[in-house]
């Protein structure tokens, strides 16, 4: 049986975590929300009083943070000053690459390894234990780092070196947010040009326009009936969780001076969305937006 330290039980930590409690390994749980904590006991898991006591004795540490700068206080005050250094470290968090790369090379000096692994899939996937993982880490690390994300997981990839992982998830994303706004963007069109949506679907699904946005999440109501479009934009992934991962990108593309105008546009819309108060909706409600509806 593993010991593992699991910090940050939000949204995706708390069945995160409860699937590494059912899978018969001792979870020590930690989160600044008392409520977290309880439910967390409920689920089988030992409640911390902080961060420190939750890595004492762990062999795992795996933190589900909000974003690089809780993750960087996390590492600096509990997890490197009090984590045994034969403790695997695992961040899930989706977080810029600086500050994985930061972390990583941090826990490195102290005798640690270290690993980014972001996460594709939401709540669901969280709850279910079928995420895709994107792990960024040395080598020769990858194969107790598979073992311990196992639970969790349906896929697991290297992607690299530490803050590879990071650097797959934005780009990811990047290309997500564009392909939605580019979807939607056809499907206003075709309605001011009289094509009914349906049919411009049973086309576009089967012409050269298909992509992941058209054909599993589309946001026109009706062609896939398990997309958030169908639940008036409820539920899915949330449109400031997108704004999110597109600031990340574009603060990356600064970075390195990647050229991606498309990346800069999608975040300028996304972050309209937002400003007009739709931050909880999913984040195909961008058809709504240029449809002139929100
Ligand atoms: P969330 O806000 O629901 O959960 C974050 C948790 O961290 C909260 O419970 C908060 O109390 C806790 N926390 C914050 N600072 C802490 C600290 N210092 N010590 C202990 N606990 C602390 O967020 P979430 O939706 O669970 O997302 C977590 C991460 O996963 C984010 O980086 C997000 O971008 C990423 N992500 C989310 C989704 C999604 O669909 N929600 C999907 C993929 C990736």
């Amino acid at each position: 049986m593993t010991r593992i330290a699991f910090i940050g039980l939000g949204n995706m930590g708390s069945g995160m975590a409860a699937n590494q409690a059912k899978a018969g390994h001792e979870v020590v749980a930690f989160d600044l929300s008392a409520d977290a904590l309880a439910r967390a006991k409920e689920q089988g898991m030992s409640a911390a009083a902080s961060a420190a006591e939750a890595v004492k004795d762990a062999n795992v540490v795996i933190t589900m943070l909000p974003a690089g700068s809780h993750v960087r206080d996390v590492y600096m005050d509990a997890i490197l000053p009090n984590a045994p250094t034969d403790a695997l470290l695992i961040d899930c968090s989706t977080i810029d690459v600086d500050s994985a790369r930061t972390v990583a090379r941090d826990a490195s000096m102290r005798g640690f390894r270290a690993a980014d692994a972001p996460v594709s899939g939401g709540t669901a996937a969280a709850n279910a234990g079928s995420l895709t993982f994107m792990v960024g880490c040395r080598e020769q690390d990858f194969a107790e780092i598979e073992e311990a994300l196992k639970p969790m997981a349906k896929a697991i990839i290297r992607a690299g070196d530490s803050g590879t992982g990071q650097a797959a998830k934005i780009c990811n994303n990047m290309l997500l947010g564009i392909s939605m706004i580019g979807v939607s963007e056809a499907f206003a069109l075709a309605e001011g040009l009289g094509l009914d949506g349906q049919k411009f679907f049973d086309i576009a699904s089967q012409a050269s326009g298909q992509c992941w946005s058209l054909t599993s999440y589309c946001p026109w109501p009706g062609p896939v009936p398990a997309a958030p479009s169908n639940r008036d934009y409820e539920g899915g992934f949330a449109a400031a969780m997108m704004l999110k991962d597109l600031k990340l990108a574009q603060d990356a593309a600064d970075t390195t001076g990647a050229p991606t105008p498309l990346g800069g546009a999608a975040e300028a819309l996304y972050s309209e969305l937002v400003q007009r108060g739709y931050a909880n909706k999913d984040f195909s409600a961008i058809l709504q937006m240029l449809r002139g509806r929100l």
